[in-house]
């Protein structure tokens, strides 16, 4: 009889009837047509409200109620020209998931007469049910009000499903009190905090400067599968991961998947998400292939961070969605497969000025390249000084197994520069004396700006095992996990970027007060700054063992579990920094620890519940069955009287089966003990640490003997997909 594996298997292989990706059309022609943007709002709205909703935009105001009237029947009427019929609040609560509750825009009046409506009251504010997203004890779930909150900064969307169209408000979610309880908030929080600062710093250089934003272009890698593969994997459905599964023969070691040609299924799937997508506004760039087989990457051009962040959030569900229409299913988990790379999210930062400066790129004259400098060693500071907090972004069940594991950026947070910046910063380390003579004014500002700009033409020394990269005009933060959410760690560099600008400016003036000329006094604070972070900097491989040893003699932080890493965020000095800029108030900041814990939690606890009930119901009765056929097999040819040597074989196969099921069956009891043992435990972080210590242990140990058995049973015995089955998509 054929196993459900197999005959799905069998399906897959015999069917190619797959749906095709749209037909081709010239992207401008319909970018952003589900996007409530500017342009459209032009068109829908008088000159009051519109001249109301852009500044409300550029200074981050509250619209008044008028003027939301207005702008609610706008957006009412845009989205019925679509076909739209229900709105919702759209936001990221710290799920990590996002969250909608659709309401429809139909109403009675009182005389019953139906009537479609939306006033400014609905679309600026919103309470929805929230009693059951996590807040960390900042909302008693008694008291169960959390509100959204419109955030005009980033423009309403229309989501397309089969069935019908919604109007979809980007909101923030905060609670009764004002606290935040969602992703966004504090994201627009250090917005703030950073263009202040930011603005400021500029100021010595040029006095048109009057707003810096931050921009983020993010790297999104994932996996695609079959779809019914997955559906016969507990362990993939309930985790996003696979607990088991041997390494198949020819995996990743040949690298013929990367920027090899993109599987015909995948290539459909694609072109339609990327449809969907730049109908939504999201401009997105490139795609291709990765190192690990069915492992795929795409990315669009940079956006203003809070935008940038929306959209990522939007791709990952509608890249959900859109695969199951083609029969696959995506995997944003961090480690879906053992022994075969994990998926990252590369996060490329920079500081757009609103008079068209990047920041971060090199300058083409001696003042806009002491700008960039200023502004290159001010990230580097931060980095160095707040490198926990960083860490602390990162972290996430998901996420340890890459920061662990020698393929993704290692858990110690150092910055990469290439070698041509690393002489200029150590030039000025040395040149620039307590008594700075105007010669080596001269000198020093040409140098640089004779040739920062041939870095960009050098781009061959890229390390791509850094976690924090300088890559040319931006810095790459790599060590984002591919399910996360770029706000958090995006929160985090805008913040420390902050703080840092502020201290540099407090010094700069203190010295320009004493007399010292504004651009020599500028050079002394960046050499300083130089000489504090230079344990940061780091140019060799950062997979190496000889780096773990290096970094620890550097005193650099190397934490590889997320319970130790979110200890991290909420330390004395985490409180004072997010306090400061208005970040996170005390309460915020520990209610957000909480709800991370609770979250690892959760997690583990779900893999150990699976790890223990496929292994009672996959792995030993599949072993149990092939014992029982070696045994029928060593009593047929005992009968027919053959001695001791020629049933040795079966009888050593036998014995090596029941050794792993005894380890397997003694293993599962032992966990299961040990999580008994933690859920009892009151104090979210003692529980997340026992978790992490006591129960995850496990996971590895009964996978070992798992995959041994899985090289051993008769393939016909084996429910579970193999990794070669699983990651063979045309
Ligand atoms: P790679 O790092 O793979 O070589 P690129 O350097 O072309 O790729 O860019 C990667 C990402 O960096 C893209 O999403 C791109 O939009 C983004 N990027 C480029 N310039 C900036 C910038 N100034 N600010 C933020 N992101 C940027
Ligand atoms: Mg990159």
């Amino acid at each position: 009889m054929e196993t459900l594996r197999q005959s799905i298997i069998h399906d897959y292989f015999a069917n190619n009837n797959l749906p095709d990706g749209p037909v081709t059309k010239k992207v401008s022609s319909y970018f952003g047509e589900n996007v409530f943007d500017l342009k459209k709002a032009r068109e829908f709205l008088s000159d009051e409200a519109f001249k109301s909703l852009v500044s409300s935009i550029r200074s981050q105001t509250k619209i008044d109620r008028k003027m939301g009237d207005q702008i609610a029947s706008a957006l009412k009427n845009w989205a019925e020209t679509k076909g739209v019929t229900h709105y919702t609040h759209w936001f990221q609560p710290l799920t990590g998931a996002t969250a909608e509750k659709h309401d429809s825009f139909f109403t009675l009046k009182g005389d019953r007469t139906a009537i479609e409506e939306f006033d400014g009251a609905t679309l600026i504010q919103q309470e929805p049910d929230a009693s059951s997203f996590p807040s960390g004890g900042l909302r008693a779930t008694f008291e169960a009000r959390g509100y959204t909150a419109w955030d005009p900064s980033s423009p309403p969307f229309i989501i397309e499903m089969r069935n019908g169209k919604t109007l979809c408000i980007p909101t923030i979610f905060v609670s009764y009190t004002g606290e935040s309880l969602d992703a966004k908030t504090p994201l627009l929080r250090s917005k703030v905090a950073l263009e202040k600062a930011a603005v400021d710093v500029c100021q010595y250089f040029d006095k048109n400067i009057t707003s810096v934003i931050p921009t983020l272009g993010w790297e999104q890698e994932y996996f695609v599968i079959d779809a019914s593969i997955a559906s016969t994997r507990p362990d993939l459905l309930m985790t996003g991961r696979t607990v088991f599964g041997h390494a198949p023969a020819k995996g990743q070691q040949l690298e013929d998947h990367y920027f090899g040609a993109i599987p015909e299924r995948v290539y459909a799937f694609m072109r339609d998400f990327e449809e969907e997508a730049y109908k939504l506004g999201i401009p997105l760039k490139t795609r291709h292939n990765e190192v690990a087989p069915c492992q795929f990457e795409c990315a669009p051009i940079y956006e203003e961070v809070n935008l940038a962040v929306d959209h990522n959030i939007l791709l990952m569900d509608l890249m959900t969605r859109v695969a199951k229409n083609h029969k696959l299913r995506v995997l944003l988990h961090e480690k879906p497969f053992a022994k075969v790379n994990g998926s990252g999210k590369h996060n490329n930062w920079s500081l757009a000025t609103n008079t068209g400066v990047n920041l971060l790129a090199p300058g083409k004259t001696p003042k806009t390249n002491l700008m960039f400098l200023a502004f290159f060693v001010n990230t580097i500071k931060a980095v160095n000084d707040n490198s926990d907090l960083l860490r602390a972004s990162i972290a996430s069940a998901g996420n340890d197994h890459r920061l662990g594991g020698n393929e993704a950026p290692p858990a110690i947070i150092s910055i990469f520069i290439g070698q041509y910046l690393t002489d200029v910063l150590s030039e000025i380390e040395k040149r620039v004396s307590d008594k700075f003579d105007e010669q080596d004014e001269a000198m020093l500002k040409l140098d640089i700006h004779k040739s920062i700009p041939e870095l960009l033409l050098d781009n061959t020394d890229r390390n791509r095992t850094s976690p924090f990269a300088f890559t040319g005009n931006k810095f790459e933060f790599r060590a984002v996990g591919a399910s996360a959410n770029c706000a958090v760690p995006m929160t985090v560099l805008n913040t420390i970027m902050a703080d840092t600008l502020v201290n540099f400016k407090s010094q700069v003036d203190a010295l320009i007060e004493a007399g010292e000329k504004k651009e020599i006094a500028i050079l002394h604070v960046v050499q300083k700054f130089i000489i504090e972070s230079k344990s940061i900097l780091f140019e060799g491989d950062g997979y190496s063992d000889a780096w773990e040893k290096e970094a620890e003699k550097r005193r650099l932080g190397n934490i590889k579990t997320t319970p130790l890493a979110l200890d991290l965020m909420v330390s004395e000095k985490a409180e004072q920094l997010y306090s400061r800029h208005h970040i996170f108030s005390k309460n915020e900041l520990e209610a957000r620890h909480e709800v991370l814990l609770e979250n690892y939690i959760k997690k583990i606890q779900i893999e150990s519940r699976i790890i223990g009930e496929m292994s009672g119901t996959y792995i030993l009765p599949a072993a149990i069955k092939y014992q029982n056929v070696l045994i029928k097999n060593i009593k047929g040819l005992k009968e027919l009287g053959i001695d001791e040597n020629g049933i040795s074989a079966q009888k050593q196969i036998l014995l090596k089966i029941s050794e792993h099921v005894n380890a397997i069956n003694k293993n599962v009891k032992l966990m299961i003990e040990a999580r008994k043992k933690a859920n009892i435990i009151e104090n979210s972080r003692e529980r997340a640490l026992a978790y992490c210590d006591q129960i995850k242990p496990f996971f590895d140990n009964i996978r070992y003997h798992a995959d041994k058995l899985e090289l051993i049973v008769d393939d016909q015995f084996w429910q579970l997909p193999k990794y070669r089955e699983i990651l063979s998509l045309r």
